[in-house]
């Protein structure tokens, strides 16, 4: 079945654009409406998207000085937080986690990948702009077992760094989810006879409501990348706030 176009929205200006024209868009339009040439600090401009689903889609512009603990509790906020599993950002050969610690090395655990931890892994407090310049390709996983897989691009440096807040600056309209059974739009995934392992089964209110079908829970259809993923309801749980707060309007659940 062929993909459909992705689109969505600039926050901008408030325009419409395919996936594939908005870093374009977001160049020029961040020149005219972004940046006072005069602004404190800058930012990197960082594109974000799912390995598995890449119609979901994030630009962000990120303080340089923001660190990528900021940027993991950011990426929690909107897109993946479900129950607090571990994650890691992959840079280089570089992996930055939470809470480094020196890992034995004993029988229960391989040498080589003990050794390899121990010298390659550092936390998470250090300043995007300085481990993920412009150019930088790197990755970012949540949950280790139903692992959500992010790519993220450093694209380029922006004037001013937005208050020390990280900014949403586009993200890809919520893809169309039919429900299974009639077609309608879906309100729910879940679990299908065909489909046993992923939440990929769109279930529409009138087909829940009417049918008497073996199905395990379902959860709300919502635009994240983790949408049927292990818990995954869209409500926001917070443990740290990042610098500056979270706009309202952010989250997965729209
Ligand atoms: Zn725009
Ligand atoms: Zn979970
Ligand atoms: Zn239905």
């Amino acid at each position: 079945m062929p993909r459909a176009v992705s689109s969505g929205n600039c926050e901008l200006c408030g325009k419409s654009f395919r996936k594939s024209g908005m870093t374009r868009h977001l160049q020029s339009c961040l020149a005219k409406t972004g940046g006072a040439k005069d602004a404190a600090g800058r930012s990197i401009h960082l594109v974000i998207e799912d390995d598995d689903r890449p119609e979901y889609w994030l630009h962000l512009a990120v303080p340089a000085a923001a660190s990528l603990e900021e940027v993991d509790a950011y990426l929690r906020h909107i897109w993946l937080e479900c129950c607090f599993h571990l994650s890691a950002f992959t840079i280089d050969q570089t992996y930055y986690d939470y809470t480094p610690f020196e890992i034995e090395e004993d029988d229960d655990f391989t040498d080589l990948l003990a050794t390899w931890l121990n010298t390659n892994r550092k936390d998470m407090n250090v300043a995007l702009g300085d481990v993920a310049p412009p150019g930088k390709r790197f990755r970012h996983e949540y949950d280790f077992g139903s692992t959500t897989e992010l790519t993220l691009r450093s694209l380029a440096e922006i004037d001013g760094d937005g208050g020390g807040k990280i900014r949403l600056l586009a993200r890809n309209d919520a893809p169309a989810v039919e429900c299974v059974f009639c077609g309608a739009p879906a309100s729910w995934v879940t679990r299908t006879e065909e489909d046993r392992i992923a939440m990929t089964g769109g279930l529409c209110e009138g087909c829940a409501a009417r049918m008497d079908i073996d199905i395990d829970y379902p959860l709300p259809v919502l635009n994240s990348p983790r949408c049927g993923v292990c818990g995954y309801d869209g409500d926001t749980i917070i443990i740290g706030e990042p610098i500056g707060g979270f706009d309202d309007d952010d989250d997965g659940d729209e």
